[in-house]
């Protein structure tokens, strides 16, 4: 399996070789040159597999670089049951009207992220030890993505995170998971300022060749070919989890920002897994829900983008997207290039003329989801099931249930554990969420972080004392 790019410009390569890049060199994604077909057959012989099993089976097919023994290793040390706190390690919970939760925030940090870092951490491992070189982890975070990749990565021989993040603006849980980490490969910079001034920072930094050169540097954003392939696994696994025989349909709902999780449900779809629908639901930052309800794409700048409070969805600018429409215009590569220069120039491109192909051909539907639509769905899953779902799952549900068809199973992405996002759990329950018994005295670990003004110069005297060399 090679992987091209979005934009055609790029030399076909490896799995190992996209690995540790960005972009590709044309500003493209990488994807992969054809997907892997999985047979009915196939899918059946897969009926029953520990996670770790079929998260070898299915990342085989993509990760064809990797000798076969290394892979099943890589695999079972990502998703054993020290990691995760369920023994299925993605546990599949039934709610009402025809709706179950599949449990994607098992992992360390209590958000879905985990279940690709984890992966990913074992993998840089593997390929920069084979390379015999090590890599300086330099990334921006407002609270999940940051806190994933640190406990991907914590301990990890050759790697090393420096996350930025904005000062006092986290959640104290979300502080207390990032900040209590005392592993001597694990910097976290907080940084007088906003998130996007952070996310600056990175930038200056990235765009610096030489010190980017120099010091290795590398990322481990939502673009990261590897994590969407991770998280093809758990459509594959659901299904499985949800139907008793080949053939059936199952239709499942996720709770989007930058398209990542639910590109990777496009992908398991195109490789032959039988689903229905793909139910992308957005908050009120519904870039998406607007590109599928009119098939024009018009991202917005940060200053139109609302904090809400399903906050690692407030994204108006989906950085997935791309590959999505690499096969909605039939891999055309030119087709691509020029209407992401369309959007540069005019803010926004127009696809509404494919718009039938949207849900017939690709299956995409899609809903968004206000504060009240978020609390009320709090509430009324608790009052009617006894479960207690967090807010970006509660915006799942609620697009969810205005597509649920009789005799089609819908799996509603947990994207996060309440106890993340217990302010929110409080306002529409009137009593906070616990963390799970575990982490209960997280908040009064010890802390290590080191505090800065946002000054690019600062931080790179930072990391050229702290790098891995
Ligand atoms: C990252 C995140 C999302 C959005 O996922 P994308 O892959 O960016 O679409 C939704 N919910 C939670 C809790 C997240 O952390």
């Amino acid at each position: 399996m090679k992987y091209i790019s979005t934009r055609g410009g790029m030399t076909p390569l490896e799995f190992s070789d996209i690995l540790l890049e960005g972009l590709a060199p044309d500003g493209g994604l990488a994807m992969p040159e054809q997907l892997p077909q999985v047979s009915a057959e196939t899918l059946e012989s897969w009926r029953g597999l520990p996670y770790a099993d079929l998260a070898f089976e299915v990342l085989s097919l993509f990760a064809t670089d990797i000798p076969a023994d290394d892979l099943r290793r890589l695999t079972r040390a990502a998703y054993s049951q020290q990691t995760f706190n369920s023994e299925d390690i993605v546990p599949l919970r039934p709610l009402d009207g025809g709706l179950s939760l599949l449990g994607l925030s098992e992992g360390p940090t209590l958000a879905f992220k985990d279940m690709a870092m984890q992966f990913l951490g074992q993998v840089f491992e593997y390929v920069l030890a084979q390379r015999g070189t090590t890599l300086n982890i330099v990334g921006a975070t407002s609270g999940d993505t940051g806190s994933a990749a640190e406990y991907a990565l914590r301990g990890k021989q050759g790697v090393a995170v420096f996350m930025l993040s904005p000062q006092g603006r986290m959640s104290a849980f979300q502080r207390a998971q990032m900040y209590s980490l005392q592993d001597e490969n694990i910097h976290n910079i907080a940084v007088h300022g906003v998130f996007d001034e952070a996310q600056d920072i990175v930038k200056a930094l990235a765009g610096d060749l030489a010190f980017k050169t120099k010091y290795r540097l590398g990322a481990v954003n939502s673009i990261n070919w590897a994590r969407i392939a991770a998280q093809v696994v758990y459509y594959f696994h659901g299904w499985l989890r949800a139907t008793s025989k080949a053939g059936e349909q199952v239709s499942f709902a996720v709770p989007s920002g930058n398209f990542g999780n639910i590109l990777s449900g496009h992908i398991a779809r195109s490789m032959g897994l039988p689903i229905r629908r793909l139910v992308l639901a957005t908050n009120e930052n519904n870039v998406l829900e607007e590109f599928f309800r009119t098939g024009v794409y018009r991202p917005r700048p940060a200053k139109q983008t609302y904090a809400t409070s399903s906050p690692s969805m407030d994204i108006s600018r989906a950085s997935n997207f791309e590959r999505f429409v690499f096969d909605l215009v039939g891999r055309d590569a030119a087709r691509v290039k020029e209407l992401w220069a369309g959007m540069a120039r005019d803010g926004s491109f127009d696809l509404s003329a494919l718009k039938p192909q949207f849900e017939e051909r690709y299956g995409f539907v899609s809903g968004a989801s206000s504060h009240e639509d978020r609390l009320a769905t709090i509430r009324s899953v608790y009052d009617e099931t006894g479960v207690l779902i967090d807010p970006h799952t509660a915006d799942g549900v609620k697009v969810a249930r205005e597509f649920v068809e009789p005799g089609v199973p819908m799996l509603v992405l947990e994207t996060a554990l309440p106890a993340k996002f217990s302010e929110t759990i409080e306002e529409a329950l009137g009593r906070p969420a616990t963390p799970p018994g575990n982490l209960a005295d997280l908040e009064s670990l010890p802390q290590r972080v080191e505090i800065m003004d946002c000054d690019v110069a600062a931080v790179r005297r930072f990391i050229e004392a702290h790098a891995k060399v």
